[in-house]
């Protein structure tokens, strides 16, 4: 029999036995499958060929400095959250080669090198982790000119998404708006259920590619029952998330605090290490390196991803503009979350906690917005109090 046509929008049930034949559709189409999967005792994304390269039955914790990856007693595929890699590695590789020329006399002749980029299907894909890949559609391509390589690499990308069953310890999504649920960009976005021995996935349709891969598989309509119960798996996840951020008037509030003692304190903790920088998902510093070999025949340049917590990155003519640490953390942050909304129309952050939860001593941007916030909020009500006790 064959199974009904898939409509945009609506919801089917995959068994989890099913799954390969996913992964075997995509593999089909020329798609080189990348997921989460088991490595350097994280969970790391990477290529998939089978269902059994997921990080079937682990889980993680985190919190601010601490990240633990543990086995448990189920065969859940995506009973995690986001690690330290994020899909930016594939759409925005951390080197890139610009160019390559060869010595032609007392010149140099540029050789073409066509990139053959494959097209990625991404698999597992978080909610804040979409938002994350909106905004560096917006740096790179939103402007009056875009990045040829991402747009290359984003063009073709195929998002298997996936409504986190859990929250970590670091996560704040859902006050930057950009989670637990997924809403948009996705092809296919699955809600996994594990319940007494039945494993399956409910998944809603995002596109005509997504509904066509899934129905060369088998599959059926979900009833109201399972809607529901994919419906409950996001509330829960909503629930546990412990962490927010304020984001009330933030550019206001930060442009106005450049001299605020806070930074000071984050700087006595701050190790300038670049770590928050490097896990970010739309962190996009870089700086650009030009090598040629001993022979002095061949010649070329190389993208790599930087960081504007290192002191080189500001350096113009004779020195560092931000040579403290005071003046990075200020930056980071004040870019991130303020001067960001002027340059893309957007906050840079989505919450996905990765930079607290990979900062060595566990510096939280939430607590470094909440303590300038609170400042604020005495400072203006012991000025209150003084004008009315003037007044009186
Ligand atoms: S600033 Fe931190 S929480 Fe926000 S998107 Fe970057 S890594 Fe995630
Ligand atoms: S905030 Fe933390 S992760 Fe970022 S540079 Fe400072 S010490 Fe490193």
């Amino acid at each position: 029999m064959t199974a009904p046509s898939l409509k945009i929008r609506e919801t089917a049930i995959l068994e989890s036995t099913h799954f390969q034949k996913l992964l075997d559709g995509l593999i089909k189409r020329g798609y080189q499958v990348v997921g989460p999967t088991l490595g350097e005792d994280a969970i790391v994304y990477d290529e998939l060929k089978s269902v059994t390269d997921l990080p079937i039955g682990y889980t993680d914790e985190q919190e601010g400095g601490k990240y633990r990856i543990k086995k448990q007693n189920d065969k859940a595929f995506f009973n995690h959250t986001v690690g330290p890699h994020s899909w930016k590695k594939f759409l925005f590789p951390s080197e890139l080669r610009m160019w390559k020329a060869k010595r032609n006399g007392n010149t140099f002749r540029f050789l073409t090198d066509n990139e053959k980029i494959k097209k990625f299907a991404f698999i597992g894909v978080r909610s804040c982790d979409i938002h994350a890949i909106f905004i560096q559609d917006k740096v790179f391509t939103g402007g009056k000119f875009a990045d040829p390589h991402y747009k290359l690499r984003r063009e073709g990308i195929f998002i298997l998404a996936v409504n986190c069953g859990k929250a970590g310890g670091t996560c704040f999504c859902a006050s930057m708006n950009a989670g637990p649920k997924v809403s948009s960009g996705f092809d296919l976005a699955l809600t996994e259920i594990l319940k007494n021995d039945r494993h399956y996935f409910i998944v809603e349709i995002g596109t005509e590619l997504g509904a066509g891969i899934l129905h060369e598989i088998p599959y059926k309509i979900a009833n109201d029952e399972e809607k529901y119960a994919a419906d409950i798996v996001v509330k829960k996840t909503a629930e546990q998330i412990c962490k927010s951020m304020d984001t009330a008037n933030i550019k206001d509030l930060l442009y106005k605090n450049y001299e605020h003692p806070r930074w000071d304190d984050a700087a006595k903790r701050c190790l300038t290490c670049a770590n928050c920088t490097m896990v970010c998902p739309t962190c996009f510093c870089t700086t650009v390196e030009d090598v040629t070999d001993l022979t002095g025949e061949h010649a070329e340049r190389w993208r790599k991803w930087d960081s504007c917590f290192t002191m080189d990155f500001s350096y113009i003519h004779g020195g560092s503009i931000r040579s403290s640490a005071k003046s990075r953390y200020r930056q980071w942050m004040t870019h991130k979350l303020a001067t960001w909304i002027d340059q893309f129309g957007t906050s840079g952050c989505v919450g996905c906690g990765r930079c607290i939860t990979w900062c060595p001593v566990a510096i939280d941007i939430t607590e470094e917005v909440s303590a300038i916030r609170e400042s604020e909020q005495t400072t203006e009500k012991k000025t209150t109090e003084g004008l009315e006790e003037q007044r009186s």
